[in-house]
């Protein structure tokens, strides 16, 4: 199985891909662009929604005003719808239709046709014959009047001479004013006479729809605007004509050659209901279209109605959605960063949790483990304690031991010591009775007083013993240093005897040591012997013992002029029973328990050899405050 590793051995293929910084940086403008597409997407779907809503409003109010101007407009062409007809019924016509050359007749028809188009308020009413030549007319007075004109191209000729009513919107061909041409049949309507035609101008309705805010266009049935609210519209085309329109409108003089350009509207979109759209003039602002056939006519009455305000509204509206959802966006950020905060608390109380109770499951086991511990150092500590006291008491033994080890090597100069006054005494005391037989009383008492002398001192011998074997009382001890070095001195009398040292003694009385007397007198019976030990048998032999102040302390040198200290006895000096003497003569307890005392007492004691030869042991002890008074 091939393991995870790469034989490569690098470690950095291995690593997790982890973000680069690039794309933690993106996050918040990822989160931003799609901020800001949410918002453009709310702002443009209520833009849309509030438009097609104040669109379809306005188109509600468009419909109406367009019925009503559809109304308004069928009601004053319909009211001229009479005219045409009413010749028929007149005499003076019929007169015209059957004596067409007759210049009364003719007379007669014109005058009752400018009566009538003055009476009706129209433009002309005129009649023509069978062939379309115009046979009488109102205007017959006016030098450009239609009198004898042909007009049979026109359509409303062909309409009524086919039974028909014609209706008809066209530009004059002779004076070039566009007007409303109504025309009916004159006699039987299969067989028509003649025709009778009226032309009204509709200029009045248009100048009506002037002044308002949205634009009123009328187109007839060839799509071509008639009536405009602004004029500059008229005889333009709504939509494209087709070359046979124009065509036909070359040949019937429709509109007069006029060249009639198509309006630049351009459809935007269809609105919701189907029929109305939103359309562009030019590039102008979009507006509403809205179209309504004009009854009895093929005609379209257009209403074109500016949209600002329902743009205005959307543009609120969109601005509201967006600020909206900006708001709705932001309110979800901040709930989502809330629970995030909640849900990490709660792990992190969780995690918190879970650390406390393993702590405390720590701490429970370690508390048991401690107090197992702490059992068994309870236990240690109350077998150290047995131990020393064990080791005390040894320490006591011992003690008492080297000091009866000192005993023992002081017992024959003691025996010395005290058998010269015993023979001095007994001497002395046969002397004395024999001078008392003789009556020689002086001598008697001088030798009673020698005798006082010798047993003071055989009870000072005694005396310095039986201390320097007690055991320490209770209590702070402290010794007096120069009567210690005295005592000791005192007890090596005989050895001192023996040897014949030169003893040099540099001891500064009232020094107080923090020691018990009797271990100091020990200490220093141990040192000052080993020195007398040392120096014994040689030439000139010297001890000398000197002390001296320094840091609250007494440090004590004892010296020799002896062999000193051998590298062997350096390693093993304060090791117990270390000792090169003859058996019988030393223990090698000497140094040992005089380094034990002066450690107890706080102190010390250190070895050396001297430059000039001989060994050195520095007793040092801490001085206490309180000064005894010298006893000598
Ligand atoms: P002991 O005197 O019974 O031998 P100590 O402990 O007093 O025991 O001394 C141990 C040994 O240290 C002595 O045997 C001796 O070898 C050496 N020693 C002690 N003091 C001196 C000294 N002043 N000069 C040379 N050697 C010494």
């Amino acid at each position: 199985m091939t393991g995870p590793l790469d034989p490569t051995g690098d470690p950095a293929r291995h690593r997790a891909p982890r973000p680069t910084t690039a794309l933690r940086g993106a996050a918040p403008l990822l989160a931003l662009l799609a901020l800001a597409v949410l918002v453009g997407l709310a702002g443009w779907l209520g833009y849309r929604y509030s438009y097609d809503t104040a669109l379809a409003r306005q188109a509600e109010r468009g419909q109406v005003q367009l019925r009503l101007y559809a109304q308004a407009l069928e009601s004053e062409l319909a009211h001229y719808d009479y005219v045409p007809g009413l010749l028929t019924l007149d005499d003076r016509i019929g007169t015209l239709l059957r004596q067409p050359g007759d210049a009364a007749a003719v007379a007669r028809a014109n005058e009752y046709l400018s009566a009538l188009n003055t009476r009706a308020g129209t433009r002309v009413v005129y009649v023509l014959d069978a062939r379309g030549k115009v046979l009488a007319t109102s205007n017959w007075q006016r030098p450009d009047s239609y009198l004898g004109e042909d007009l049979s191209f026109r359509p409303y000729f062909r309409a009524a001479m086919e039974g028909q009513l014609g209706r008809f919107y066209g530009v004059g061909t002779t004076r070039g004013e566009s007007g409303y041409y109504l025309s009916a049949p004159l006699g039987g309507r299969d067989n028509p006479d003649g025709v009778a035609v009226v032309k009204i101008g509709l200029e009045p309705l248009e100048n009506r729809w002037q002044g308002a805010d949205s634009q009123m266009l009328l187109a007839d049935e060839n799509g071509v605007v008639i009536l405009a609210s602004d004029p500059s519209w008229k005889l333009a085309t709504m939509r494209p004509l087709s070359p046979d329109a124009r065509e036909r409108f070359a040949q019937n003089l429709q509109y007069n050659r006029a060249p009639l350009p198509q309006l630049p509207l351009s459809e935007v979109r269809v609105l919701g209901n189907g029929s109305d759209r939103l359309v562009r003039l030019r590039q102008g602002p979009p507006m509403l279209a809205q179209q309504a056939a004009l009854p009895g006519t093929d005609w379209h009455l257009t209403l074109l109605s500016n949209t600002s305000q329902a743009r205005v509204a959307a543009l609120n509206s969109a601005a509201l959605a967006g600020v909206l959802m900006a708001f709705v966006l932001l309110l979800g950020a901040a709930w989502n960063v809330r629970r995030r905060i909640i849900g990490e608390r709660l792990a992190a109380r969780a995690a918190l949790e879970a650390a406390n109770s393993e702590l405390e499951r720590k701490v429970a086991e370690r508390t048991a483990d401690l107090s197992a511990t702490n059992q068994r150092l309870q236990a240690e500590v109350a077998e150290r304690i047995r131990t020393e006291a064990v080791l005390r008491q040894a320490q006591d033994g011992l003690l008492q031991a080297g000091k009866l080890a000192a005993v023992g090597q002081m017992s024959t100069g003691i025996a010395h010591e005290l058998n010269q006054p015993l023979a001095a005494l007994r001497t002395i005391s046969g002397n004395t009775g024999k001078f008392l037989d003789r009556g020689d009383y002086e001598t008697v008492r001088a030798n009673l007083g020698t005798i006082i002398g010798l047993v003071e001192r055989m009870g000072r011998i005694t005396g310095a013993l039986k201390s320097f074997a007690r055991k320490p009382g209770p209590g702070k001890p402290q010794a007096e240093l120069a009567q210690a070095v005295d005592n000791a001195l005192f007890l090596l009398g005989t050895r001192i005897e023996a040897v014949q040292p030169r003893l040099q003694c540099e001891v500064e009385p009232g020094l107080a040591v923090a020691c018990d007397p009797n271990r100091l007198e020990q200490v220093l019976v141990n040192l000052v012997g080993n020195a007398l030990d040392a120096v014994a048998g040689r030439e000139q032999p010297m001890v000398s013992l000197h002390a001296h102040v320094s840091g609250g302390q007494a440090h004590l040198t004892v010296r020799d002029n002896g062999p000193g200290l051998s590298e062997e006895a350096f390693s093993q000096l304060f090791e117990p029973f270390f000792t090169t003497k003859p058996a019988g003569e030393g223990l090698g307890l000497g140094l040992t328990l005089s380094a034990g005392i002066l450690n107890e007492n706080g102190g010390s004691l250190s070895a050396s050899n001297h430059p000039d030869g001989g060994a050195c042991f520095t007793l040092v002890l801490p001085l206490v405050r309180q000064e005894i008074p010298h006893a000598g």
